[in-house]
């Protein structure tokens, strides 16, 4: 069974103490989940100071982007290698990171690759924008951006990949995407891995959605069959939004198994 993966990307917001402000709220109001894994995305300034106030029992850290060197004369930028043994994850080809930081498919592609050489799992975004989806091809460019990032994974290597599927069109927008479609892209995404690596590596990889995602909407999008979980941005800065999408899933989840129970 794949197990549920929350994420908060808390973007560039908050600084080292309002980072840990949030951690301490969320620590107070979200419980130890055997099968939920809440990970929480602070600035690179916060990974440090929280990897030693979190309870990893509860939480684990992804950071948000990293630089795909390992190390070398390149003013600014903070190497996975840096990070190894701080952080779990590490967000990939996030939309904002394609848009503003210009980042093609093969930064993607060698950001991928340098998570894996440093034992950082990566959480890969791959999402059409409203122009791409108005235009039908969003399973070509979901294809483009899943075929190039996984070029140098091994097969070996592949189970330590989470992809997130976020349709950049309804991020932030309060408005997530319809269940029916959200269904049909991740099925999409299942058909490509396992095209490129066989139905087995497709059946146990982790799928989660992003845009939007706000506790009322927890129950429809988790529902969805071929979902485990959420990237969550803006809810993710607000200690009870998040607590409350962590506490949704956990009463789906029970619910569900109560009923596969009383099925078997
Ligand atoms: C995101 O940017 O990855 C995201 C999911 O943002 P929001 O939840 O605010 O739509």
């Amino acid at each position: 069974m794949r197990k549920i993966l929350i994420v908060g990307n808390w973007k560039m917001h908050l600084n080292v103490q309002e980072s840990s402000l949030l951690a301490h709220r969320l620590d107070e109001r979200i419980k130890i989940h055997r099968n939920i894994e809440v990970v929480l995305a602070p600035s690179f300034l916060a990974l440090q100071p929280l990897s030693m106030q979190i309870d990893r029992r509860k939480f684990r850290l992804a950071a948000q982007d990293a630089y795909q060197k390992d190390e070398g004369a390149y003013t600014g930028a903070v190497s996975f290698t840096m990070m190894d043994g701080l952080v779990h994850y590490v967000i990939i080809g996030h939309s904002e990171r394609r848009l503003y930081f210009h980042e093609t498919l093969g930064v993607v592609r060698d950001k991928v690759a340098a998570a894996i050489r440093n034992n950082i799992s990566p959480i890969l975004c791959v999402g059409e924008t409203k122009t791409e989806r108005e235009a039908g091809h969003t399973r070509r460019v979901i294809h483009d951006q899943l075929t190039t990032a996984l070029a140098n994974v091994t097969s070996e290597e592949i189970d330590r990949i989470v992809i997130a599927y976020e349709p950049v069109w309804a991020i932030g927008t309060g408005d997530p995407e319809k269940p029916g479609d959200v269904a049909q892209v991740v099925t999409w995404i299942r058909n490509i891995v396992a095209e490129l690596y066989g139905a087995k590596v497709a059946e146990a990889m982790r799928v989660i959605y992003g845009a939007s995602v706000e506790p009322e909407f927890v129950g429809g999008l988790l529902s969805i069959d071929g979902v485990d979980g959420f990237l969550v941005g803006g809810a993710s800065l607000h200690y009870y939004k998040f607590s409350e999408i962590v506490a949704a899933a956990e009463r789906l989840q029970h619910e569900q198994t109560k009923k596969g129970n009383v099925i078997a």
